[in-house]
């Protein structure tokens, strides 16, 4: 790959810093945040490959499996960290949502693109305007001098095109083209990754998808699914595939704002989208955190119908929420 793109934007300063570090280490525990998506394993995999370039010793930490779909970037997970291996988090907002607990001495380096993270290592890169984590790791390749090989650049392609919905979101920037054109040329075939990463699902989650679609209830301007035990159940799908609906809610016009509401085993995920309005703000309101237009939460103790009551109740006034469910249109709003 060239090193003289666009893709090392700002911060170069910091930049430097964070490849220094990474150099430094001798053994590492690479981790990303808990619910792990494209972006947490895509860019977990290509800093492992990084570190491998480098001469570091690097493993993979993480107390949850590795999800089916994004198996063949990073096949299996340790659960602990091995003793006298520094903690790198990759994508993960805050200290408390890492996929391991944090040693006492601190993890050593943070990188991140979520614009609320508080910077919680001894060496962090956060940038608010990166399209994914994997886009700060690609340009730690050209710092490095770091040859982004067909593995790498299909791991940061993953990462990108999740974070992005297939390069469809507000986040992406000419920078996020510019390197798509880059990790293209280094080997990655779009088809491919697509395959690999959106045709390995089951009828199960087809059927829990199908359901929470179903339960979708319009107020105004907001949408809200609840999927609930009694759908996992009746479709054989689980809590995390019912998650893959929330692109399709975004589809019904005249929305803002959509909200998937999930039973857990400790009560109700929820995940909110929206085009113009800070849902950032509302799930931090929750004790949760996230981007301006992508943010997620978790409520402990409530179901699916009381976390909406309560969503609902924290939208109103600030969003137009219609008359009743369902009736904004009919009410010719
Ligand atoms: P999700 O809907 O769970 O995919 O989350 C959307 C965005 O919000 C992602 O960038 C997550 O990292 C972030 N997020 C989700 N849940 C939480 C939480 N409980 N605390 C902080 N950030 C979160
Ligand atoms: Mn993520
Ligand atoms: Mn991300």
């Amino acid at each position: 790959m060239k090193t003289d793109s666009a893709i090392t934007k700002d911060n170069t300063k910091n930049l430097s810093e964070v490849a220094g570090a990474l150099k430094g280490l001798e053994r590492a525990a690479v981790t990303t945040h808990v619910g792990a998506d494209g972006d947490a394993i895509g860019s977990s995999a290509a800093m492992l490959r990084l570190l491998e370039k480098l001469g570091v010793e690097a493993v993979f930490c993480h107390s949850e499996a590795v999800p089916n779909y994004l198996r063949w970037l990073i096949p299996e997970a340790v659960a602990e960290i091995p003793s006298g291996y520094e903690l790198i988090a990759l994508d993960t907002s805050r200290a408390d949502r890492t996929g391991v607990r944090i040693p006492e001495s601190g993890a050593a380096i943070n990188i991140d693109h979520h614009a609320d993270n508080p910077e919680y290592a001894k060496t962090n890169y956060v940038d608010g305007e990166a399209a994914a984590t994997a886009e700060i790791v690609a340009r730690l390749y050209v710092e490095l001098g770091v040859e982004l090989d067909k593995e790498a650049a299909e791991a940061v392609y993953t990462g990108i095109n999740t974070d992005t919905g297939g390069f469809r979101f507000r986040n992406i920037s000419p920078e996020t083209h510019e390197l798509a054109a880059e990790l293209l040329r280094a080997g990655v075939v779009p088809a491919e990754v697509d395959d690999r990463i959106n045709r390995t699902g089951t009828l199960e989650q087809l059927r829990v998808v199908g359901t929470t679609l179903a339960n979708a209830e319009r107020y105004g301007e907001v949408l809200i699914a609840t999927v609930d035990n009694k759908d996992y159940e009746k479709t054989g799908g689980s809590e995390l595939d019912s998650k893959e609906a929330i692109d399709a809610l975004r589809t019904v016009a005249g929305v803002d704002v959509v909200a998937h509401l999930r039973q857990v085993p400790k009560g109700t995920k929820g995940s909110l989208r929206s085009e113009l309005f800070d849902v950032q703000e509302v799930a931090q309101g929750f004790g949760g955190g996230g981007h301006r237009l992508a943010a997620g939460f978790t409520r402990e103790g409530l179901t699916p119908e009381e976390a909406k009551q309560e969503l609902l109740e924290a939208l109103r006034g600030r969003v137009d929420l219609g008359d009743s469910p369902n009736g904004a249109e009919k009410e010719g709003k």
